[in-house]
């Protein structure tokens, strides 16, 4: 069933985060979409220049690269599911162990994110997939 967080993303039609957000990954978030997608991982994420060793997700001068413009003027993720863990755990983070709102998705103009948007136990799993997944590229 789809939470109640991912209807609230997927039907954002300004998408103003994909547009303005420069979205860090992680090497199992690049393998994973270059492989779904059957594209070179350089379609999918660039080097940071500023942050030696930081990956950024590919952008194009509209966003990110898979950020899609419908007939209708509203924008969808193209990726769905296969979206980075940032994308997926966006506005959430883990604070002392405490699922959060994170400070930047207070500046989001289309909503006021509160816990209340979120399922509290699918959110932290989510947060602590994105977590073991930094430490095992860290750990490489
Ligand atoms: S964070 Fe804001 S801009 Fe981004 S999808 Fe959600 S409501 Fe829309
Ligand atoms: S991958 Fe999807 S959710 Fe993430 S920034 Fe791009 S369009 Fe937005």
């Amino acid at each position: 069933m789809t939470s109640r967080k991912d209807r609230l993303f997927t039907g954002c039609g300004p998408k103003t985060c994909c547009e303005q957000r420069i979205v860090e990954v992680t090497t199992a978030d690049v393998e994973r979409i270059a492989t779904a997608l059957q594209i070179p991982e350089t379609s999918v994420c660039s080097h940071d220049p500023d942050t030696p060793g930081r990956r950024v997700l590919a952008r194009s001068p509209d966003g990110c690269s898979f950020l899609l413009a419908l007939v209708d003027g509203s924008r969808r993720c193209g990726l769905g599911d296969l979206r980075p863990m940032a994308c997926r755990t966006f506005p959430c983070s883990l604070e002392q162990g405490l699922v959060q709102v994170r400070d930047d998705a207070r500046h989001c103009e289309c909503r006021a994110w509160s816990l209340a948007d979120v399922d509290l136990a699918e959110e932290r799993a989510v947060l602590e997939a994105a977590v073991a997944e930094t430490h095992a590229q860290l750990a490489r």
